[in-house]
């Protein structure tokens, strides 16, 4: 006599299926996770002359900025910014991509919450 999928006793075995699945695959997670990291700072830096750039006005070093009235404002703590592991750039959602300088500045900055 056989059984049909969605038995009791087949559900069982997909669940342990699964787990085992889980117990085999969680010692790789930590390695996903660094691989995303070490991409996220192997990310490219925005040109100051790309289009976007100079829409926004971004500059590394957001000093220059005549525009930027608040002097600790950054991209480091704009709500915009992931930060790499190094804490020198990050991803900015506006340069999907790329890599801002965490002291840059650009006239989208929002301060983080
Ligand atoms: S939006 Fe924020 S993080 Fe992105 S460039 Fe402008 S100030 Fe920097």
């Amino acid at each position: 006599m056989s059984r049909s999928t969605g038995t009791p006793d087949a559900e069982r075995r997909r669940l342990l299926k699964l787990a085992a699945l889980g117990v085999v695959a969680a010692p790789f997670a930590s390695s996903l996770f660094a691989g995303t990291a070490h991409a996220q700072a192997a990310l490219p830096m925005v040109d100051e002359k790309d289009p976007t750039a100079q829409a926004l006005g971004y500059h590394c070093d957001g000093s220059k900025n005549a525009a930027r009235k608040d002097a600790a404002a950054v991209c480091d703590n704009c709500m915009f910014y992931t930060a790499n592991a190094d804490k020198k750039a990050g991803a900015c959602v506006l340069f999907p991509g790329k890599a801002v300088c965490a002291k840059g500045w650009c006239t989208s900055y929002q301060k983080k919450a």
